[in-house]
């Protein structure tokens, strides 16, 4: 039975101490193969050596790169961002676009003084939709798998996806948050959806009615490590707290997500590893 990651973030801080080993310790838990994403253009370099480091386990894992502009990050592009991404694309036919969306919740969602917009020039909705839609365009060119954030802007999100060039592959919805009734619509489009250890706090009971409804052949599992741990008993590589106080999510979690998801789902373990390889191996590989 292998394991595979859709989306997680290698190059942050809190996982530097772990690279070494990161490699070996994700074959130790039979997880094949994970999808790094780069959210803005300082994060690109050290995702793409990142994922060409090789390691001594290396013929039995890869870490595939994407780059995008995360919402988020979308204010704070340069002038020269268009060209740096087609160019990073083309240089490594393995690359994939991500992650890329749309957030209406840092437009107005957010406590001001919150850590996380501290020093960002938050996008406007208007200005985060032509981003998005640059860089899907982009995707469909180069015919890579999109990797898609949306928070509180499915509606906005299904419209600039219904208007604009998807790439034939397909694209992930990553941690998809969205209302069950959009499953399908989204599906008809090409979509693929990822879950993590989030699916299962308490208060997240529409998050695991749209897990649900997806269709078993557009199923992925993610780890979005570093964040998303699991409770500590389950927890298979305490790493600790970030500053912020978040605990960090070692991406060997992995195998735990796709427990905690079989059972969600209620179904057994192998069944839904055999598909969701198939899944990821369709879409990314
Ligand atoms: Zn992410």
């Amino acid at each position: 039975m292998n394991f595979y990651d859709a989306h997680f973030h290698l190059q942050f801080d809190s996982l530097a101490p772990h690279l070494p080993a990161i490699a070996d310790d994700l074959v130790r838990v039979n997880c094949r193969a994970g999808v790094v994403n780069g959210t803005n253009e300082d994060e690109w370099p050290t995702v793409a050596s990142l994922c060409s480091q090789p390691s001594a386990l290396s013929s039995q894992f890869r870490f595939i790169p994407s780059y995008g502009v995360h919402p988020w990050d979308s204010g704070n592009r340069t002038a020269d961002w268009q060209r740096k991404l087609r160019a990073a694309l083309a240089a490594d036919p393995r690359a994939h676009v991500g992650e890329i969306g749309l957030d209406r919740w840092i437009v107005d969602g957010v406590r001001p003084g919150d850590p996380r917009i501290a020093g960002l020039r938050v996008a406007p909705m208007d200005e985060q939709r032509e981003v998005f839609a640059w860089q899907l365009a982009l995707a469909a060119e180069f015919n890579r798998a999109a990797s898609i954030h949306c928070t509180q802007a499915f509606g906005p999100l299904l419209e600039v996806l219904r208007t604009t060039p998807r790439p034939a592959r397909g694209f992930l919805l990553h941690h998809y948050g969205g209302p069950v009734e959009l499953v399908q619509p989204f599906a008809d489009l090409g979509a693929y959806f990822s879950y993590n250890l989030a699916a299962e706090q308490p208060k997240r009971t529409a998050e695991r009615a749209s897990f649900r409804a997806v269709p078993a052949d557009r199923l992925l599992v993610e780890t979005d490590a570093p964040a998303y741990a699991p409770p500590p008993e389950r927890n298979r590589f305490p790493l600790g707290t970030d500053p912020d106080g978040s605990v960090i999510n070692h991406p060997v979690n992995i195998a735990v997500a796709y427990d905690a998801l079989a059972e969600l789902r209620g179904i057994a373990l192998e069944p839904l590893a055999a598909q969701v390889e198939q899944n990821f191996r369709k879409l990314f590989l």
